[in-house]
């Protein structure tokens, strides 16, 4: 009787100590972990064209699948690997991921863009592009099919981040601005990097049809882009009646919950098949 009960003692402390010490990892060191086991995915919200519809591309979102199956969301744990300096590895593994699974895509549909999120300390070190250009090489993708987004978050050294745009736009992507007029100093950004469109941000979407003031911000906010020549991408658009508003004036592309939620890359797939250019 004691020996069956013994080895479930032994099972029992093992699990205990394994519990323990999975608690006592630190959240850096747990996000470590993710990273050395690639535990990320990533889903793609489809970007369409406001006049006609048609899927421009999509933004390639990441998620956090941990190997008890939940799933977390970025942002409660992009801000954390900013501020444990690991962030860079994550989106070397997203743009990894998003060449496995769209590669024969991208290179059939010339018109498709994937947008990738940068952090500061991507665009500061600029190292980001290195890692895509030696990705991208012998794919067959083009580099115009490859977005960049970039939020003023933690972005202080612009000179650094100026010297990264511009070799960006070189080597032929397509850079934006994300969160367009959330931060503190949006307009001095969009004077000194060198950029190609504006994401405006959801909060601004929201006020369509509801608050006259803030709704005139986002009016300026369309009609400057377009003063300086600048695409625009709505985010959040959730109704029919913003998504006539964007078009109305003008918006060039929109995402959000209206055309479609982020998607595994399979259901982009076929979202892409049934709204493409004939
Ligand atoms: P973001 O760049 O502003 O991305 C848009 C967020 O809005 C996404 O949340 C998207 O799922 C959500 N969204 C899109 N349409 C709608 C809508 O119609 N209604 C509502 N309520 N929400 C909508 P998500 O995927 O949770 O991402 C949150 C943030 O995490 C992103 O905000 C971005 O800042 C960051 N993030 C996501 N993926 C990456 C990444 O690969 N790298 C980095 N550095 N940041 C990432
Ligand atoms: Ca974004
Ligand atoms: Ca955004
Ligand atoms: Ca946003």
């Amino acid at each position: 009787i004691f020996v069956p009960f013994g080895g479930f003692m032994a099972l029992f402390i093992i699990g205990i100590v394994y519990w323990m010490s999975r608690e006592r990892l630190s959240p850096k060191a747990e996000l470590d972990l993710a990273i050395r086991n690639r535990e990320f995915i990533v889903h793609y919200q489809p970007i369409v064209e406001l006049e006609t519809g048609i899927c421009f591309g999509a933004e390639a979102l990441v998620r956090w699948l941990r190997p008890d199956g939940t799933l977390v969301r970025p942002d409660l744990f992009i801000p954390i690997a900013e501020e444990t300096g690991l962030i860079m590895p994550i989106t070397n593994q997203v743009v990894e991921i998003v060449i496995a699974e769209l590669k024969s895509l991208l290179v059939n549909e010339r018109t498709l863009h994937i947008a990738i999120n940068l952090c500061a300390e991507d665009i500061t070190t600029g190292r980001i592009l290195d890692f895509l250009d030696g990705k991208l090489q012998s794919t067959g993708i083009h580099r115009e099919q490859i977005w960049l987004e970039i939020t003023e978050r933690g972005l202080v050294d612009i000179d650094a981040a100026r010297v990264t745009l511009r070799r960006a736009r070189q080597a032929g992507h397509a850079v934006a601005i994300d969160d367009f007029g959330t931060g503190y100093s949006s307009l001095q950004y969009l004077q000194g990097l060198p950029i190609d469109a504006l994401k405006i941000d959801k909060s601004f979407v929201d006020t369509i049809g509801k608050d006259s003031a803030t709704s005139s911000v986002i009016l300026h906010i369309i009609t400057m882009s377009q003063e300086l020549g600048l695409l625009s991408t709505a985010e959040g658009v959730e109704t029919e009646d913003q998504a006539a508003f964007l078009r109305a004036r003008g918006v060039n592309f929109a995402q959000g919950w209206l055309f479609s939620r982020p998607l595994p890359a399979k259901e982009f797939i076929g979202f892409h098949k049934n709204n493409k250019e004939t």
